[in-house]
């Protein structure tokens, strides 16, 4: 690991500052990505501003129909909240399904949506449920922030302070996980609320993405039985050693067939 100085400010304000008046400076959360990168030499940020200290962050709420999750709040608090569990049980079980113990009590939502991993499980529950992604500067609908492979709407020095969740009618996540890493080999996540049909899938391409033939498929009637013949092209999809892009395409409606039945 290359050096680098360490700051942990107490408030937004001041690790905004931090984050201006430094060269090259990296938010830490929990460190499960970040930590890595540094130690393997292929991240060297000048300064690390650590958001543990900060008051604030952490934390879920329901206000009205809609669940605020602080930035800072890791996994396993949203997959034990009994709010969560109540409002959008899906979501409490995606979180319940991240990576192992360890991973869950570090990791944060809000290092998971910046960091916008391909195989991540958050990016496809914000683009599923219509989720707002608050920063110090501005709220983002999900719709714009996933821009693409590790890449998000973030500007420099903007820090996520929290994510909103609105309540949806049904919704249900399914995933084909990584066996070792329980990353999603394909993660689809479904949800009704109004006329709203969505479908977001993480995993079987370069950056979470809306699956437009399978809402419209649900949007008559949102049954698992409407998405049988619909197929998913794997044009623009991943192919590697764990799975080529047409298995991943037949993932995709395997799952997503998954996720409206536990919807
Ligand atoms: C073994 C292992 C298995 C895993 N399995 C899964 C899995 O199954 N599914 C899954 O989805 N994830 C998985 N993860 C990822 C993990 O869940 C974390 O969510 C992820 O590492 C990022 O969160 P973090 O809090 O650790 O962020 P960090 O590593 O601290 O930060 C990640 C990036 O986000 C930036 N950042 C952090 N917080 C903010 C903020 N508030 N505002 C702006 N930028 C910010 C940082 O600067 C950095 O660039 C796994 C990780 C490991 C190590």
């Amino acid at each position: 690991m290359y050096p680098f100085t360490y700051h942990r400010p107490a408030s937004v304000r001041k690790a905004v500052n931090l984050l201006a008046s430094s060269e090259d400076a990296k938010i830490l959360a929990g460190g499960h990505t970040l930590l890595p990168t540094m130690k393997q030499r292929l991240a060297a940020p000048s300064d690390l501003i650590d958001l543990n200290g900060v008051e604030g962050l952490s934390g879920i709420e329901q206000k009205g129909r809609t669940i605020h999750i602080g930035a800072m709040t890791r996994h396993a608090e949203v997959a034990n909240s009994d709010v969560v569990k109540e409002a959008i049980p899906a979501l409490a079980k995606l979180a319940g399904g991240i990576g192992d113990p360890h991973v869950r009590h570090r990791g944060t939502i809000g290092g998971s949506v910046a960091n916008n991993d391909p195989n991540a499980d958050y990016p496809a529950a914000c683009l599923g449920l219509g989720a707002t992604i608050v920063t110090n500067k501005r709220k983002i609908p999900a719709d714009e922030f996933f821009v693409g492979m590790f890449e998000t709407a973030l500007e420099e020095g903007e820090i996520i302070t929290k994510v909103l969740f609105p309540i949806p009618r049904k919704a249900g996540y399914a995933k084909f996980p990584n066996p070792a890493s329980r990353y999603a080999l394909v993660g689809v996540f479904v949800s009704k609320r109004g006329k709203d049909v969505r479908v977001a899938v993480t995993g079987a391409g370069p950056c979470v993405f809306r699956a437009t033939a399978l809402e419209e498929a649900l949007a008559g009637r949102f049954a698992a039985k409407s998405l049988e013949g619909v197929t998913v092209s794997d044009a623009d999809l991943n192919s590697d050693i764990h799975a080529s892009a047409e298995y991943r395409a037949h993932l995709i409606g395997v799952m997503a067939r998954r996720a409206v039945a536990a919807a």
